[in-house]
């Protein structure tokens, strides 16, 4: 049996493994990465995930409508958003709510693209899909509750597109970058972490899952893949969207995803996530307040 427990990751995650479970992903060992803590900068058109910028990726939980869509990506664009998000397979609970609008989500989201210039970022629930939403996204989001699909890993791993990870709520770190070494495994290293709130015993007191600051740096002092902060989840409240943003920037988080609604619609209205959702006049504010803690940051760490 491997050592373990020695207070990193990645050893707990190696007992009994003959290699170590995450190698591609890991940090240590990796020329360039090794004593530092810069990110390999994944790019996205003109979007760079993991330099000194961090990007913002916005937009509605679900794809509602072609007008509520284009309404809300122009009006992200507008208050300096990088990429569009929006689910048009959604994966729900219950399987008696909104499921998302399928493949004519996917072309509203490629409406809003060119209507915006923001690359798509949107959710992939199965493998058999992989190609129908690769050829719409311009990066190809595993929601949560996938984190541990390893048949979808694989296939968004062969698909060349770029994949947003996002980390399951009871997962550990290593379990993340296990699941993210799936995707490189296949020889695809463009890779973005994405913590959306852990479940813990506070969930539904004053949020719906809590989101956990502290495995921004662990997870930066692991791995060279940037990572990305969802507050809108972890929230679950649009008011509490704004402090939770700027505490992951604070954490040194290389960007955000946050769910928007219109600047007047009614968040009991929405199919899925209303009432997490901020309106663009925050996100703007958000996005300003990101963009000056991030270059106070570069202006103290180069002095
Ligand atoms: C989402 O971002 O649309 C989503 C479903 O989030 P999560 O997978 O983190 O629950
Ligand atoms: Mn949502």
């Amino acid at each position: 049996m491997t050592k373990a427990l020695n207070g990193s990751p990645h050893a707990a995650c190696a007992v009994g493994a003959r290699r170590r479970p995450y190698e591609i992903v890991a940090r240590a060992g990796r020329r360039g990465f090794e004593g530092n803590l810069a990110a390999r900068e994944v790019r996205v058109g003109s979007v760079v995930v993991g330099g000194e910028r961090p990007i913002v990726i916005a937009g509605p939980c679900a794809v509602e409508s072609r007008r509520q869509t284009l309404e809300v990506a122009r009006a992200v664009a507008a208050a300096g958003a990088d990429m569009l998000r929006g689910g048009a397979y959604k994966p729900r609970t219950s399987p008696y709510d909104f499921q998302g609008l399928g493949r004519a989500g996917l072309e509203i989201l490629a409406a809003a693209r060119e209507a915006t210039g923001l690359p798509i970022v949107t959710e992939v629930l199965d493998p058999r899909l992989v190609e129908e939403v690769a050829s719409f996204a311009d990066v190809l989001q595993i929601g949560a509750r996938n984190m541990q699909n390893f048949p979808l890993l694989t296939e968004v791993g062969r698909s060349g597109k770029p994949v947003l990870l996002k980390r399951h709520w009871s997962a550990t770190l290593a379990e993340w970058l296990c699941a993210a070494e799936y995707v490189a495994v296949e020889g695809n290293l463009d890779v973005i972490l994405c913590e959306r709130g852990i479940r813990t015993f506070t969930q539904g007191e004053y949020s719906r899952s809590t989101l956990d600051v502290n495995v921004v740096p662990a997870a930066r002092r692991e791995t060279f893949l940037p990572i990305v902060v969802d507050p809108s989840h972890a929230a679950g409240a649009s008011e509490f969207v704004p402090a939770t943003s700027a505490a992951a920037i604070g954490a040194g988080a290389h960007g955000l995803l946050i769910e928007v609604i219109g600047e007047d619609a009614d968040p009991d209205a929405a199919l899925c996530d209303g009432p997490q959702s901020i309106r663009p006049s925050a996100l703007a504010e958000v996005v300003r307040r990101a963009r000056l803690t991030a270059a106070q940051t570069a202006t103290a760490n180069a002095t």
